[in-house]
């Protein structure tokens, strides 16, 4: 469904993509894993377009999105991505934060947007906060927001960034068992995370990164009980 070759991204002098191929079929769950600036959050934020890579070419379902014949727009309606700091509208009630993206991108009228926000925020056990304004809320709670908004777009695939760095964490568990079960429904999804324990039980592929290339992939089994590579091992060994 994803496939991505010779991506490169710099920012001046500093190449932090260097040809990275990578794919990803539907119904997988990827974790991304890496030691802190080597490049995760870019490889997502590429995907997503908001980072304009500078060589490279990724296919979504056979079209090169790079190729400027897409509506960038839609494009990222249905690549959902969730971040570490949440980014709700903070003037917007929670009810609004996932409607407005259906009104203004995917065109739906206002109450069928809203029949289908309030299902989604009933899934993540928001629905009862749906008049509150997004200020009001709990980290844990912002973050069950954000992923109900990007599910309301229907999104093929969903890109996580670091989804639980940000919270207490009393709230880690609640916001991964939500993760843990769009992934038992199918739902495609990229996830950089921290969380070890998430990336043994949920995915189906683990991808280790290294200043701005894939050193490693395989199963969870194989990357956390038998990593080929050095820099693999090393980092892994930062968690025992
Ligand atoms: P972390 O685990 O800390 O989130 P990461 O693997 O997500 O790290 P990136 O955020 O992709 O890493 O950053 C990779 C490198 O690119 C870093 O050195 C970072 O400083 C640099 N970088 C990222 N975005 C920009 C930008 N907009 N302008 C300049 N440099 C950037
Ligand atoms: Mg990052």
């Amino acid at each position: 469904m994803i496939e991505i070759k010779n991506l490169k991204k710099s920012f001046d002098n500093l190449e932090v993509l260097k040809s990275i191929d990578f794919h990803v079929d539907k119904g997988e769950v990827i974790t991304l894993i890496g030691a802190s600036g080597s490049g995760k959050s870019t490889l997502l934020r590429c995907i997503n377009l908001l980072e304009i890579p500078d060589g490279g070419e990724i296919l979504m379902e056979g079209k090169n999105i790079l190729k400027g014949e897409i509506d960038v727009n839609q494009h990222r309606a249905h690549v959902g991505m969730v971040f570490q700091s949440f980014n709700l509208f903070d003037n917007k009630t929670v009810l609004e934060n996932c409607t407005i993206g259906q009104i203004k991108v995917l065109k739906r009228d206002k109450k069928e947007a809203e029949k289908i926000a309030l299902d989604f925020l009933d899934k993540v056990g928001m629905k009862e906060f749906a008049h509150a304004g997004s200020t009001q809320l709990s980290g844990g709670q912002k973050q069950r927001v954000a992923i109900a908004r990007a599910l309301c777009m229907d999104p093929k695939v969903l890109l996580f960034d670091e989804p639980t760095s940000a919270l207490d964490p009393e709230m880690v568990g609640g916001i991964l068992d939500v993760m843990k079960e769009l992934a038992a429904e199918g739902m495609t999804m990229i996830v950089v995370t921290h969380e070890m324990q998430f990336a043994k039980d949920v995915s189906s592929r683990v991808v280790f990164m290294d200043k701005g290339v894939i050193v490693e992939e395989g199963t969870p089994d194989r990357i956390f009980n038998n990593p080929t590579e050095e820099r693999t091992r090393e980092f892994l060994g930062r968690y025992l």
